[in-house]
């Protein structure tokens, strides 16, 4: 019988990615859901705070306490943490995310091992099927050329790399084939696609638009600098979702400036007016209670806030990580003020989605991806959640919908065949 082998996941986007590849290469054992019956556990960590280092201590104190199945160790914090744990013997072994795709000689291995591989490392595996899904992430690029003050992840996952379009390409033509109309494109940051290689976000769209059967492409994170002229020339393309997630992390100049960041807040002001005029929501990612918010910056980003059109938000509270500079800046704020901001903030942007919600004229594309609780649930190209009624199965169908009820939490309609 087949060995059963888990794999748990923590972080971004690029680990769901790093995971999925360590999946479709793997051979000989039994992929389980259920950590509680595997025999081998690989655990795809996150470095990204100091927080995210210890939930992966504390999840390999879970399992050694549960019957200890065999635990390797791969993503982001294999660089920070990996030679500690194996030390400890907590772990069988340490990969970096440049060795997934040699998983099985990996696993085979008899003794305890540090297999970090390479941060320049270029991914090429290609990932034919994500699996009871009806969207696809890929992977376009790797690695990050910014410095954040507050940012682990260059050194953990290297400068920018981009992957090579035509296995791009290939990917998603095989999606494509497979029924995959929706693909979502990521990246550490993914703005920065084709610095590398005299080519651009733009181009590369472009040409996956091409693809037959690829019907929306959606963008994770890009930088506001990242929307460049070529870029908006595309902004009327049906192809592309009506929303884009742009990071401003801060909407104090000040605070942008202590954050070492690259935008500036009066450009950032003038770019999100001009998406607005062409329909776009905006999401974007803020953190607040870094060290220097001061009551009063706090209060001028709020109000800067208040004035951009904003739909969408993942904020978090401020999280240090050793080794950034971040983490030896000062003041510091508390836990305490640092959530009641993100608490602001929230609450903002949630009344600007509804207010957005309620404006709108145009019907929903939809792409409903489950069930749950009795309705078929979806994301239309506003990336706005609706929950629809409906006497047939709706699951990986696109819909059009013009009659639907707008409610603070979600849209919500009925579809009867
Ligand atoms: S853009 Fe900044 S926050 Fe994002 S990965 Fe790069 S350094 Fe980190």
């Amino acid at each position: 019988m087949s060995k059963k082998i888990y794999f748990k996941t923590f972080g971004c986007r690029t680990n769901l990615y790093d995971s999925q590849v360590m999946k479709s290469s793997l051979q000989g054992y039994e992929i389980t859901e259920k950590e509680e019956e595997a025999d081998v556990v690989v655990i795809n960590s996150c470095t990204v705070t100091n927080g995210a280092d210890s939930n992966v201590r504390s999840y390999i104190s879970k399992l050694e306490k549960s019957g200890a199945p065999k635990i390797y160790l791969t993503g982001c914090g294999a660089h920070t943490k990996g030679e500690q744990l194996l030390k400890e013997g907590r772990v069988a072994g340490v990969f970096g995310q440049s060795e997934k795709q040699k998983i099985n000689k990996l696993l085979e291995k008899p003794e305890g091992f540090y297999e970090i591989g390479d941060l320049e490392f270029v991914d090429d595996s290609v990932v034919g099927e994500f699996i009871g899904k009806s969207r696809a992430f890929i992977k376009i690029q790797e690695g990050c050329n910014f410095r954040c003050s507050y940012c682990i992840i260059p050194y953990v996952r290297g400068n920018a790399r981009s992957l090579d379009e035509s296995k791009i390409i290939e990917q998603i033509s095989r999606l494509a084939a497979n029924g995959f109309g929706e693909f979502i494109l990521t990246g550490t940051n993914l703005g920065s696609y084709g610095v590398d290689t005299k080519s651009s976000l733009a181009k590369l769209l472009k040409k996956i638009s091409y693809v037959r059967g690829v019907r929306r492409i959606r963008l994770g994170s890009i930088e506001p600098i990242q929307v460049t002229d070529e870029f908006k020339e595309l902004l009327d393309e049906p192809w592309l979702e009506k929303h884009l997630h742009i990071a401003l992390q801060h909407t104090s100049p000040k605070m942008l400036r202590l954050m070492n960041r690259r935008n500036v807040y009066k450009q950032d002001k003038e770019l999100f007016a001009f998406l607005r005029e062409k329909g776009f929501a905006i999401g974007t990612d803020f953190i607040t209670g870094h060290p220097g918010e001061s009551e009063e910056l706090w209060q001028e980003a709020m109000q800067n806030a208040k004035e951009l059109h904003l739909t969408h938000l993942h904020a978090f509270t401020y999280s240090k990580r050793d080794g950034t500079p971040s983490a030896t800046m000062k003041p510091q704020v508390d836990g305490k003020t640092a959530k009641k901001r993100l608490h602001e903030i929230e609450a903002l942007v949630k009344e600007k989605n509804y207010a957005f919600r309620k404006a709108l004229k145009s019907p929903l594309q939809v792409l409903i991806e489950t069930k749950k609780e009795g309705y078929y649930v979806g994301y239309d190209q506003f990336f706005n959640q609706i929950k629809v009624q409906s006497n047939i199965d709706l699951v990986g169908n696109w819909l059009e919908i013009e009659d639907y009820e707008v409610k603070e939490e979600a849209n919500y309609a009925n579809f009867e065949a």
